[in-house]
């Protein structure tokens, strides 16, 4: 059942949304190489506690740690280590927060030093199709159309989409219905209504879609051993349209980098 969030719950989520989204932007000045994983989970676990917010994952499912920490092959679900990041390594970190009772979820792949052209192409591809989906993400479309968006785009490239996790809605649960995959086909799936409220997160492979799972029953990477990104975002749809709950723009302000993606996305307009 997809439980329609009333404007105040949905101002509410913006905030957890944010807690999760500064505590990314926290992490994006630390992630370099010689960073140790464990370091910077406690890090981020503190930083989230200072805004009045609890850890969304730790413990949840009896998860280890407060981020989901996936380095290179590692697809998400990655349980930070000892293992110093290297020059030329990316690193998925997925992040919770409840607030409120509500539940930010957020992620991003971040760059460690110079990365290979190839990778950051990946990276970039996969957070385009991010965006494209949440400009599908308005009345009158479905659940389809978003997955379809995204599917498509990343295909393109000839880069493999993971169908065996999915976004998801988002709220008092930190998975609520619907599911939200990114494969699919316009105009099927739930139909979209004003008060969802969604993570949208595309994880794409640079070679086949296949996915296996590490011994730790967590960590789930690629089979062929290519690297995979992961960018999320949580998205209300409201009067009709997406609006961002969660922002990379505290990222962006850390790493120094230039970016109006999210600016051009509020001021267009959206033909429904
Ligand atoms: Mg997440
Ligand atoms: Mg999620």
């Amino acid at each position: 059942m997809i439980k329609i969030k009333t404007p105040e719950e949905i101002e509410l989520m913006r905030e957890s949304a944010l807690v999760v989204s500064r505590t990314l932007g926290m992490l994006a000045s630390e992630i370099k190489p010689g960073a140790n994983p464990l370091h910077l989970d406690k890090l981020a676990e503190d930083f989230i506690r200072e805004q009045g917010a609890e850890p969304g994952f730790l413990g949840m499912y009896d998860f280890p740690n407060t981020l989901n920490w996936s380095p290179n092959t590692q697809i998400v679900h990655g349980i930070p280590n000892n293992e110093a990041l290297k020059e030329g390594d990316i690193v998925s970190v997925d992040c919770g927060a409840l607030k409120n009772g509500f539940y930010g979820d957020h992620a991003y792949t971040f760059e460690v030093g110079e990365v290979a052209a190839e990778t950051k192409k990946l990276l970039k591809i996969t957070k385009e199709s991010l965006y494209l989906g949440i400009r599908a993400f308005k009345l009158g479309n479905r659940v389809g159309d978003v997955a379809y968006a995204i599917q498509n785009h990343c295909e393109a490239q000839g880069y493999g989409v993971v169908r065996e996790l999915v976004g998801h809605g988002l709220g008092t649960d930190l998975h609520e219905d619907p599911q939200m995959p990114n494969y699919g086909k316009r105009g099927r799936g739930k139909k979209l209504v004003n008060g969802m409220v969604v993570a949208i997160e595309p994880m794409i492979n640079m070679g086949s879609r296949r996915i296996k799972q590490l011994k730790d029953g967590w960590s789930i990477l690629t089979a062929d051993g290519k690297p995979s990104a992961h960018f999320e975002h949580n998205v209300a749809l409201i009067n009709g349209r997406p609006e961002l709950l969660s922002t990379f723009q505290y990222i962006y302000d850390a790493l120094g980098v230039q970016s109006n993606e999210e600016e051009e996305f509020r001021s267009e307009k959206l033909v429904t």
